[in-house]
C-alpha cells in the first residue's frame, strides 16, 4: 500500500536516465520520491537470470582487479545515503570501488545490457556523491563501465563540472520540489516505466506499434 516517505528520497537511477535523455518523464521520479510501498507494474523482465549474469560479471572484474594488487569495496559496501541542502536524501550502490595507494580511485559499474547514455549518468552520479561519503571523503574518483561484450568506457574525474553539477541540481530541484515535476505520458516511456494508473492516472498502455499511420507516398 503506497505511503508517504518522511522526507524526498531519491534513488541514482531514477535520475540518470532523466539526465541523459532517454526518458523525459520526470513526474515517476517525483512521485517516488515522495512514496514508497507502491504498487509496480507486473514485468516479464527475468530478475534473477539478470541478478546471476550481473554477479557473475562483477565477480569476474573484480577478480582481475584484486590479482593486479586492487584495494576493492564490492556492492553493499559501496551502498550511501548523501543529504543535500534541501533535505532531499539520495542513495544508490556502486558495484565496485577501487583504491590506490596515492589515495585516487575508481568507480565500476558492470552491464550485462547494450550500453545506453544512461549507463554513464549513473557513474557520474555515484563519481559526484561518494567524495562525500565516509571513507571516499574528498577522494578524486574515475569512473569506468564495464559491458559483458568486453567494451570498456572511462570516465575521467574532471567530467564532474560545473555543468554537470548544475544539471544534476536543477534535476534534483525539480524532483524535490512541491510542484509537481512535468510529466509527459507517451506509450514509448509508459511501458519503461513501474507505476500503476492507480498513481499515474495518465499512463499509456498502448503497443507504440498499433499507432503506425498509413498513407504516406514513399
Ligand atoms: S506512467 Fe507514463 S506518464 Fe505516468 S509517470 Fe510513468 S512515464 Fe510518466
Amino acid at each position: 500500500m503506497t505511503e508517504l516517505r518522511a522526507g524526498p528520497y531519491i534513488w541514482v537511477t531514477w535520475l540518470s536516465r532523466l539526465l541523459a535523455g532517454g526518458f523525459s518523464c520526470e513526474w515517476a521520479a517525483w512521485f517516488k520520491a515522495r512514496h514508497k510501498s507502491y504498487e509496480r507494474m507486473p514485468s516479464d523482465f527475468d530478475m534473477a537470470q539478470w541478478q546471476i549474469a550481473h554477479t557473475s560479471l562483477l565477480n569476474d572484474v573484480r577478480d582481475g582487479l584484486e590479482r593486479e594488487g586492487r584495494a576493492v569495496f564490492v556492492e553493499s559496501q559501496n551502498y550511501f545515503t548523501l543529504r543535500g541542502s534541501s533535505g532531499a536524501v539520495l542513495g544508490g550502490k556502486p558495484d565496485l570501488v577501487t583504491v590506490d595507494e596515492d589515495g585516487s580511485g575508481t568507480i565500476y559499474d558492470v552491464k550485462t545490457g547494450k550500453q545506453r547514455a544512461s549507463d554513464a549518468a549513473q557513474v557520474m552520479i555515484y563519481m559526484y556523491a561518494l567524495p562525500y561519503i565516509g571513507q571516499h571523503r574528498g577522494r578524486q574518483l574515475d569512473g569506468k563501465l564495464i559491458y559483458a561484450s568486453g567494451h570498456e568506457v572511462d570516465i575521467p574525474a574532471s567530467a564532474i563540472d560545473d555543468s554537470f553539477r548544475a544539471n544534476l541540481y536543477g534535476l534534483i530541484g525539480r524532483i524535490v520540489s512541491d510542484a509537481p515535476a512535468r510529466r509527459t505520458p507517451s506509450a514509448l516511456e509508459c511501458r519503461m516505466c513501474d507505476l500503476t494508473p492507480a498513481d499515474c492516472a495518465e499512463r499509456i498502455d498502448a503497443d507504440p506499434r498499433d499507432a503506425t499511420a498509413e498513407g504516406a507516398g514513399f
